[in-house]
């Protein structure tokens, strides 16, 4: 039996432990302030402990200033234990913080208390994030118990506010000690993924929300020429918005749709009756942008179509940029993460990882931008946010190996 092999049987033993995690994290409900709780205190505390317990050569709690919250903080960990080698250090970033649970009536059972349903647990944070959480440290604790040395330096990190816009936490984090991180480190977020285990997210679209208002004036429907009917112009703009899909035709084979995406897509009420003509229409546009693309093009290119149909029906057209995430530097598909993570897979699983771009904004943008390549990676089902959020303990066993593979810079074992 290989070393690696005896890692992956004490893995594949931990059925009962993996519930046990998940039931403890889930009871420990971290919920930001923005979602209506006051912060991630009891989990990260719990897995504080979890992680003291394995010994790690540093421990360090960050927190972040946020008057809203518990104690006026919330609550960040960075843990690390060395290796033989003192590089590259391989870091996994789980979040603690969970999105509320929604419509209770929509839920099968508590969403606090875990429920095991055959390979299923159901539950709210379950995937996401503790799905991310429980493999990597399993994978280190297999590692540990079966009392071998770790090859590399591994480091655990685990944030809040990741649900809510990440200032108070990896954005913290790099504001004031990015200094834990070099460009050379493998950096992997599981908070992403397939249930097939393949996609490897290395790139973002930026994303674009504008709010466009169409003025006129409301009149009786009998006599419309005493007003200026604003669904005209509301239509027309609607319709020649199709031209940004020629002014911005890159392709790129990264991404899936290829292209970057221009939908018109919530309307908001005009008039209640039918015999008004309509003297203010308002519609939003929802943009992915392919990272090539600057989004100040993309804005001057409406105005640029909105401001002959303006002039043409008398209308005043204005935009609004109501949200705009500009996306980060790509994490390049050829990087070290991206090579080493698709030799674990394939090591574990037989499959092909697969470098891929996706249309919305994900935490690991906070590294790219910081000149920090970072890959998005987990095997799931993606049901995060969803009432009865579920992920699979042969799911969470298969990525523990695959960190496990990682951690060691092991890849030698047959395909499974
Ligand atoms: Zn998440």
């Amino acid at each position: 039996m290989t070393v690696m092999e005896s890692v992956f049987q004490r893995i594949d033993a931990s059925k009962d432990a993996i519930i046990q995690l998940q039931r403890d994290l889930t009871a420990r409900v971290a919920l930001g302030p923005d979602n209506g709780g006051s912060g991630e205190h009891e989990k990260t505390g719990h897995i504080k402990r979890l992680l003291e317990d394995l010994k790690p050569d540093m421990i360090q709690e960050i927190k972040a200033p946020d008057e809203r919250a518990r104690d006026g903080y919330r609550p960040n960990l960075i843990a690390r234990w060395e290796g033989r080698r003192e590089k590259p250090v391989i870091w996994i970033l789980s979040h603690s913080d969970i999105v509320p649970p929604g419509d209770l009536s929509l839920w099968n059972s508590d969403p606090y208390d875990v429920v095991v349903d055959g390979d299923r647990l159901v539950g709210r944070g379950v995937e996401d994030n503790q799905h991310g959480f429980v493999s990597s440290y399993l994978a280190l604790k297999a590692i540990l118990d079966s009392g071998q040395d770790l090859k590399r330096p591994v480091g655990l990190i685990i944030v809040a506010d990741e649900e809510t816009g990440s200032r108070f936490g990896l954005g913290y984090i790099l504001q004031h000690y990015q200094s834990f991180f070099s460009p050379q480190d493998l950096i992997i977020v599981p908070d992403s993924g397939n249930q097939e285990g393949t996609m490897i997210e290395v790139s973002e679209k930026s994303m674009l929300w504008l709010k466009i208002t169409v003025t006129g004036r409301q009149c009786h429907a009998s006599t419309p020429d005493k007003g200026k009917n604003t669904l005209y112009g509301a239509a027309r703009v609607i319709v020649s918005l199709a031209d940004l899909n020629d002014r911005f035709d890159m392709s790129d084979p990264l991404f899936s749709p290829p292209r970057s995406t221009f939908a018109p897509t919530k309307k908001e009420e005009n008039v209640p009756n039918i015999n008004t003509i309509p003297g203010k229409d308002t519609f939003y546009v929802d943009c992915r942008i392919l990272p090539h693309y600057p989004v100040d093009q993309v804005i001057s290119a409406v105005r640029d179509i909105v401001t002959p149909i303006a002039d043409e029906t008398g209308l005043q057209i204005d935009l609004e940029t109501v949200h705009r995430q500009d996306a980060a530097p790509p994490t390049s598909p050829d990087a070290p993460v991206v090579k080493a993570l698709a030799r674990a897979i394939r090591a574990v699983t037989g499959n092909q990882g697969k470098p891929m771009g996706i249309g919305g904004g994900t935490v690991a943008a906070f590294f790219r931008a910081a000149g920090l390549p970072a890959a998005v990676w987990s095997t799931c089902p993606d049901t995060a946010h969803q009432p009865n959020e579920y992920c699979r303990i042969p799911d969470m066993m298969t990525d523990a190996k695959i960190f496990a593979c990682l951690y060691q810079d092991d890849y030698g074992r047959k395909p499974i």
